[in-house]
C-alpha cells in the first residue's frame, strides 16, 4: 500500500518522546486559522511511497533513535487511516514507539472499526484540540468539534495516553471561560500524560504568500509565551477542578 507522503523530518524534538522520525502525511480536512502548513492541505498529491521507502530513513540511522520513534503528523494523517496502520503495525513488529499527531475529526461510529484496529499499533497520540467551545471550533476549523471529543474519549475508554495540544490565540481561544472549559473536559478523561499549551505565532505567513493564498489571521499580534503559560494555568485550574468532583 502507497500513502501520499507530504514530507519526513529525521530530527523531531517536540512530537513526542526522545528524538523521533516524522513522517508529514499529505492532506487534512480542516483549515484552522492559524495552520503554518497549508501546503498540507491538498489530498492526493505529494509523493506516493511504500511503508518500507517511508522508513527507510529511519532504518539508516537506527541508533539515534533509541529512545524516541516515529511520530505521523500532517496534515491529518487520520485521513490515509490504513496506511497509518499499516506503518504502524510495522513499527510495532519491530519495538519502535509510535505516536500519532491528529485533530480526531474522522473519528465516528462508522469509522470506529478502523481506529480499533490503529491503536493496536499506537503507543501515543498527540491530540489538538482547537477549540473547546463547538461554535468556535467550525469557525476556527470550519469542521464540528463533535468527531475530536468522541475520539478523546474512545482513546481514554481504551487508555491510550494521550498528550493533549492547544494553541492559544487572542480573541479566538485566549479566553478564560474556554481555557477553563477546556480543562474541566480534560479532567473527565482517563489518559492525559501532557497538556501543551502553545502561543500562536506567525510562521506560516511566508507559505501562504508562496500559495498565493489570503492569510486569515494577519491582523491578530503572535500569542506572547507569558499569555500562554498563563492560558495553562486556567487549563490546569478546570483540570483540577474536574478532577476534584470526580473523587
Ligand atoms: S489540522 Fe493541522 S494541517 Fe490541518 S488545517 Fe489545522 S493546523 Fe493545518
Amino acid at each position: 500500500m502507497k500513502g501520499y507522503i507530504h514530507s519526513i523530518e529525521t530530527f523531531g524534538t517536540v512530537d513526542g518522546p526522545g528524538i523521533r522520525y516524522v513522517v508529514f502525511m499529505q492532506g487534512c480536512p480542516l483549515r484552522c486559522k492559524y495552520c503554518h502548513n497549508p501546503d498540507t492541505w491538498q489530498m492526493n498529491t505529494g509523493q506516493q511511497m511504500e511503508v518500507e521507502e517511508v522508513l527507510k530513513g529511519f532504518y539508516n540511522n537506527q541508533s539515534f533513535y533509541k529512545d524516541g520513534g516515529v511520530t505521523v503528523t500532517g496534515g491529518e494523517p487520520l485521513m490515509q487511516i490504513e496506511f497509518v496502520t499499516e506503518l504502524f503495525k510495522y513499527l510495532k513488529q519491530h519495538q519502535v514507539h509510535t505516536a500519532l499527531d491528529t485533530s480526531g475529526i474522522t473519528f465516528s461510529e462508522k469509522t470506529k472499526e478502523k481506529f480499533d484496529e490503529l491503536i493496536k499499533y499506537t503507543d501515543l497520540v498527540l491530540l489538538d484540540i482547537k477549540h473547546i467551545d463547538p461554535k468556535g471550533h467550525v469557525e476556527l476549523t470550519q469542521q464540528k468539534l463533535d468527531p475530536v471529543l468522541a475520539f478523546a474519549r474512545y482513546l481514554s475508554d481504551h487508555q491510550i495516553p494521550v498528550w493533549i495540544r492547544h494553541v492559544v490565540v487572542y480573541d479566538i481561544t485566549y479566553k478564560e471561560e474556554y481555557l477553563y472549559q477546556l480543562g474541566l473536559f480534560l479532567g473527565t478523561l482517563n489518559n492525559v500524560k501532557a497538556i501543551d499549551v502553545l502561543p500562536y505565532h506567525t510562521m506560516g505567513i511566508v507559505k501562504y504568500q508562496q500559495m498565493n493564498l489570503e492569510y486569515p489571521l494577519k491582523d491578530t499580534k503572535e500569542t506572547s509565551k507569558d499569555d500562554a503559560l498563563q492560558a495553562r494555568n486556567i487549563v490546569l485550574k478546570g483540570y483540577r477542578e474536574s478532577r476534584r468532583n470526580r473523587m
